[in-house]
């Protein structure tokens, strides 16, 4: 009676545990989704009326007779820019990261030269570059054939450079160098820039992070660029590695296999 006693309460206890876990997975896992779809629609949403919003401020500056610099309404126009520019960037990034959790981005695959595709995220960063005297390096064989989605890419590139050029002081260098091994490509972003303490190097890649709150907003930054970058690598079934010292400068490594299978439903390559 004793041991039949103690297999019906064990029974219905271990029951019990999964029917609760079940019942609490459940909202968990619906609030998560909600909360994805919240995001995603409420960025689709809000990119409209801020693109309305940078065409007012375009035709108020057409049509401000010359003024001077310090003329107030300039002022203010240019405030309102800068904060429109900034809230349409973090909108975006909040639309790819809402869309990459519920893999709804469709991943273009080609093989393609990858040479020019840096060279043109290069042109693109080279005012930022330019304003603060930092010298743009590219070190990168004549050709160099890969295989990955080219617009993934270049945002990947893009936000690795700009972030270089953002915190590194006026004067100081940044390269791009870029290799290839038998099985992946190789990708450096190298800085002479402020470094990243030990204790966040962790962290960087995490949502919404950033090491140097006031610094990063000051720059413009919302501390979503590497979970962004984070994404598009390992969507290419590779990997990303950072090396920092503080007063130094960073590198951020990216290695990305050659040969990468797509595994359906998943939304990324592995190798
Ligand atoms: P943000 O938009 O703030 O730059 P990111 O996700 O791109 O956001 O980067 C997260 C944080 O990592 C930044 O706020 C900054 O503190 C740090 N960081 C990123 N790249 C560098 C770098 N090259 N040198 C120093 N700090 C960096």
């Amino acid at each position: 009676i004793f041991v039949a006693f103690l297999v019906i309460f064990f029974g219905v206890a271990s029951f019990m545990s999964v029917v609760m876990s079940k019942r609490a997975m459940v909202p968990i896992t619906n609030a998560f989704t909600r909360q994805r779809e919240f995001v995603a629609d409420a960025s689709h949403e809000l990119r409209t009326p801020l693109s309305v919003i940078m065409s007012s401020i375009d035709a108020m500056e057409m049509t401000i007779e010359p003024v001077p610099e310090e003329n107030f309404v300039r002022k203010m126009l240019l405030n309102m820019r800068q904060e429109v520019k900034r809230m349409t960037n973090l909108v975006g990034d909040l639309l790819t990261l809402a869309r990459s959790d519920s893999n709804t981005i469709e991943t273009k695959m080609e093989t393609f030269d990858f040479r020019p595709l840096a060279g043109k995220a290069l042109e693109s960063v080279s005012p930022l570059a330019a304003s603060k005297q930092i010298a743009l390096e590219m070190h990168a064989p004549d050709t160099l054939t890969a295989t990955g989605d080219p617009q993934r890419l270049s945002q990947l590139l893009y936000i690795l450079l700009d972030n270089a050029i953002k915190y590194t002081a006026n004067g100081g260098e940044v390269c791009l160098t870029l290799s290839k091994g038998e099985s992946q490509l190789c990708l450096q972003v190298q800085d002479t820039g402020i470094g990243i303490k030990p204790e966040d190097q962790g962290h960087i890649f995490e949502r919404f992070y950033r090491a140097d709150k006031s610094r990063s907003r000051q720059m413009g930054g919302h501390g979503l660029g590497l979970s962004i970058a984070k994404w598009i690598v390992e969507t290419h079934g590779g990997t990303i590695q950072l090396t920092s010292e503080i007063g130094k400068g960073s590198t951020f490594t990216i290695r990305i296999p050659i040969q990468s299978t797509w595994v359906s439903g998943t939304g990324s390559y592995v190798n």
